[in-house]
Formats: C-alpha cells, sequence, structure tokens
C-alpha cells in the first residue's frame, strides 16, 4: 500500500483542486500561496475569484493568460507569474516548471520537485501522442475525461483529413459552412484545414476572432479569418462563400440555412456522422477530440512508469475514474486511485 505520506504531496480536494507539494493549488482554490493554471477553460479556472484574493502569485503560461483576459477575466496584473513552458521556478523548496501538452493553446502540465528527490506532477487536459512525458514521478495525477474502455477513436489518425475533405465537399454545395466547438478547438479545428488546403474564409463572433490572434500570435497557422464585425466579415457574409466558426453554445443567428458540423469528443462509432437533413439544412458531426481517448491515455502511463497514479475524479464521471484506475492497474501493475476520496 502506499503511504498516505504520498498522497499529502498530490492529492485531489473536494474543490477540484489539485494539489501538489505544500504550496501550489492547480485550477481551484485551496488556500495556498501559489495559484496555477493549467489552461483556459472552465472547469479549470475553478473559484479563481478566490485564490485572486488569497494567493500570493497565480502561475500560467503566457497563451493562458491572454486568453483569459479575452474570455473576460479580470487578472491582478501583481499577482501574475508568466512562464514559458520548460522553464522552472523555485519557490523556496519547492521547484514548479510547466510542460507543454497538446489540448489547447498553451495549455501545460505541471510538475513539482520537493526537496527529498519526491517528483510528483499534474497531466492536466491532453491529447496524446503530441504531449511531452513526465517520467520518474513518484506520484502522476492525470485527466482520464475518456478513461472507460468503449471511449476508443479507432479512425483517430485520420479524423484531420476526413474532416477536412467533408468541409471542402460541403463548400462545394456552394453554401457556408458552419463549424461549432469549444474555443481552443475551434482554433486548432482553422489550423487543420488551412493545413489540408482548405482556403475559403472564416467568418467568427468577436471572441472567438480575439482568441484566434492569441493563438496566431504563439505559433498556430491560420489565415483569413476575420471578425463578423469587421467590415470585411460582413461582405464576406455577403458573399454566401465562408466557414463560420461558432462557440459550441452560441446560436447563429448571422447565417441562414446552412451546413453545420459539430466538433465534439464524444463520439466514438465513426469519425463522421449525419445527424439532420432538411431540405437545404444539413449537419454533421465530427469526432475531433482535444483530449487522449481510453488507448491513448493508458498509454502515458505506461510510457510514463509513475510508482503511483491519481485519477481525476472531480472532473471525470467517478465511473469513468474508477474503471482507469481498474484498468492501470490490472493492464500495468502499477497502484491508481480516484481522488477526491467520496
Ligand atoms: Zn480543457
Amino acid at each position: 500500500m502506499v503511504q498516505a505520506e504520498t498522497f499529502s504531496r498530490a492529492t485531489v480536494n473536494s474543490n477540484g483542486a489539485i494539489l501538489l507539494g505544500r504550496r501550489f493549488e492547480i485550477d481551484s482554490f485551496a488556500g495556498r500561496p501559489i495559484r496555477v493554471i493549467s489552461h483556459f477553460h472552465s472547469d479549470h479556472t475553478l473559484q479563481l475569484s478566490k485564490s485572486k484574493r488569497t494567493a500570493n502569485h497565480i502561475v500560467a503560461t503566457y497563451p493562458t493568460l491572454e486568453a483569459l483576459r479575452v474570455l473576460g477575466q479580470s487578472l491582478p496584473e501583481e499577482k501574475l507569474l508568466p512562464i514559458e513552458y520548460g522553464r522552472s521556478i523555485a519557490f523556496e523548496e519547492e521547484v514548479l516548471t510547466l510542460i507543454k501538452s497538446t489540448h489547447v493553446i498553451g495549455s501545460a502540465q505541471v510538475l513539482v520537485e520537493l526537496p527529498d528527490g519526491i517528483r510528483v506532477g499534474y497531466t492536466g487536459d491532453f491529447k496524446f501522442p503530441g504531449t511531452n512525458i513526465m517520467r520518474d514521478l513518484d506520484v502522476l495525477i492525470i485527466d482520464a475525461t475518456y478513461g472507460d474502455e468503449f471511449m476508443v477513436r479507432p479512425f483517430k489518425r485520420e479524423i484531420d483529413l476526413l474532416f477536412s475533405d467533408l468541409v471542402a465537399d460541403l463548400l462545394s454545395k456552394g453554401k457556408p459552412v458552419i463549424v461549432k466547438g469549444y474555443h481552443g478547438k475551434l482554433q486548432e479545428a482553422m489550423s487543420i484545414l488551412r493545413s489540408y488546403g482548405i482556403s475559403a474564409p472564416f467568418v467568427m463572433p468577436e471572441k472567438v476572432f480575439r482568441l484566434t490572434e492569441v493563438a496566431r500570435k504563439h505559433g498556430l497557422k491560420i489565415n483569413d479569418h476575420f471578425s463578423e464585425k469587421s467590415d470585411e466579415g460582413r461582405e464576406i457574409i455577403e458573399s454566401g462563400w465562408f466557414i463560420y466558426m461558432s462557440h459550441a453554445n452560441a446560436r447563429n443567428n448571422v447565417i441562414p440555412s446552412t451546413s453545420e458540423i459539430s466538433l465534439t469528443g464524444w463520439f466514438f462509432a465513426s469519425p463522421i456522422k449525419k445527424i439532420y437533413e432538411n431540405g437545404k439544412n444539413e449537419k454533421w458531426i465530427v469526432a475531433l477530440s482535444d483530449h487522449a481517448d481510453f488507448e491513448d491515455t493508458i498509454n502515458y502511463v505506461e510510457e510514463a512508469e509513475p510508482k503511483t497514479l491519481i485519477v481525476d475524479g472531480y472532473r471525470t464521471s467517478r465511473e469513468v475514474a474508477e474503471n482507469f484506475a481498474k484498468n492501470v492497474e490490472k493492464r500495468l501493475g502499477i497502484e491508481a486511485k480516484v481522488m477526491p476520496n467520496q
């Protein structure tokens, strides 16, 4: 059995805060001196207003902080400590490093090295392969959003191509195409479409546009993109040949009858599926995910070989997290446990 002391150095509390070492609270509040934000998604900025008041420092990558401002967070400038991937900061005897993860622009894993040689880490949300593996950890806390055995996308290596083909096909019908997804995934989708040669202009709401500018500034290749509020944006909408990038929860009044594609990780049966057709309107789903599926999450743990694994059961359903922990123990022989404790 793992010593209770191990878990005092790495745990998930009942607020969904990931606690590493003695000083760090990650992605939610615990009253500790340093708040770390793994990425800008709202389930990772929980109770930020409390941390803004009580923490001495708020640590995140530059793009994460820029994206949070675009999304409407007001951040206390005097407390912000932006750091680059791979740079370490020592807070007395505890050393923090943010390590790149492939999920959304700016997303990071968190590594903390403790004075007695103990190393603990948190993946945050991630895609794998593509995310650097944290090795030699005493405790790894992992996100297992798709941690159930059936959550495998066998087509995941071809999905970018299939998505681009679908968009090209729908555009060839002479109608605009709406692509719906979450912040971060929309920017990834635009960069995929450009890399596969889709040249139709992108039009989007102002907030999506500003987030896209953050993504471009930090290296994502996206061009010919316009805010719907700009003169060019309005002209392009008039022209009728464009791709409209919409947040998953938004209602679009701007665009008339058209083809709509929803990007979702919660689909495993096939890469693309038409779910609705009525006259000129058709709706599709595309299984483009910004999370590792079951197989990839297991692969990460297998390669990382932590001494102990903790599965975040706060952001993932308890049942999925429990199943993932069981699978890790059975397949890899690594002790695994779900936290927070019930
Ligand atoms: Zn996320």
